[in-house]
């Protein structure tokens, strides 16, 4: 098997999984202290990791999806810790399918399918931890959980102290923009923690996906702008359909809001409904859009 490439940046090394950790991979971190060592997540690249695995003392969840919890099969006995706002999502099957907030069908198939191919087993023993939780793994080094919800409701990110080495999970800086699809997801909470985030105190930031490792703040800024104004594009296709004609919820998912009209994975239209559904909230809100609850069709306001 092929050596998995990598890079250091101080205490933490950057294992990048396939297609540059594109899911269903991810990129695997490793934090080592002078005391013991953490992994945050375990995408599936994880599996090919298994000496490196083995070597931790504990997992930090940055957040709870089927592709962040591909290697914990390979640490039994290890400590997973993970914000309490996903903690019913790591601990049952149960907990996960309301996170997902799916229809049955949908659910039944995608248990099996993340059995399959993300080695998926739930973790009963993992423990919550709050926004500001720390971990000390000696010689000054030291792990601090920053709570930025919206992609799940108990999202993180996992700062490592003092070299300022940001793990932001699925704030992935990907040409797909922000995921808020699911239950748990949050299109508002997600829009302020995009805002939140330039204010950590970071010199590098490392991504679940795609991008990696960035460590120039100019080129941060450029991509993170650029990831959320997909937000902003998503809102002005949705406009410019209804501008077209009054839609229902249905159609405006078989339009598609956020997924190419090829794309098949199962949960697609689900996300899809989730998403939009909070994309017209706000505009009803905001007195943009108007709903006939009578007809169910959502039209821009006059
Ligand atoms: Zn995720």
């Amino acid at each position: 098997m092929s050596e998995v490439p990598s890079a250091r940046f101080g205490p933490v090394t950057v294992y990048f999984g396939a297609a540059h950790g594109k899911y269903p991979d991810g990129n695997q971190v490793i934090v080592r202290g002078a005391d013991s060592a953490v992994a945050f997540d375990t995408p599936l690249v994880a599996n090919r990791l298994a000496a490196q695995l083995r070597a931790v003392d504990r997992v930090i969840l940055g957040h709870v999806h089927e592709d962040h919890m591909a290697g914990l099969h390979l640490l039994p006995d290890a400590p997973i810790h993970v914000h309490a706002a996903d903690l019913q999502a790591a601990r049952s099957w149960d907990g996960l399918a309301r996170h997902y907030g799916y229809p049955r069908p949908v659910l039944d198939a995608l248990q099996l399918k993340i059995r399959r191919d993300f080695h998926y087993a739930p973790r009963p023993d993992a423990s919550g931890y709050a926004d500001g939780a720390t971990w000390e793994l000696g010689g000054g080094v030291r792990v601090r959980a920053l709570h930025l919800p919206g992609h799940t409701a108990g999202h993180c990110a996992l700062l490592v102290e003092p070299d300022g080495i940001a793990f932001i999970g699925d704030i992935d800086l990907s040409g797909f923009g922000p995921y808020y699809g699911d239950a748990s997801s949050s299109l508002a909470d997600f829009r302020r923690s995009l805002q939140r985030l330039p204010q950590l105190p970071a010199r590098a930031w490392i991504t679940s996906h795609h991008k990696g490792a960035i460590t120039d703040r100019t080129d941060f800024e450029r991509l993170l702008a650029a990831f959320a104004r997909r937000i902003d594009e998503r809102q002005a296709r949705l406009l410019q359909l209804l501008q077209a004609g009054a839609c229902t919820l249905a159609e405006l998912v078989r339009a598609r809001l956020l997924y190419p009209p090829h794309a098949s994975e199962l949960w697609i239209d689900c996300a899809e409904q989730r998403s939009i559904q909070q994309h017209l909230d706000e505009l009803v809100e905001a007195g943009r859009v108007q709903h006939d609850p009578a007809s169910g069709r959502y039209r821009t306001a006059s």
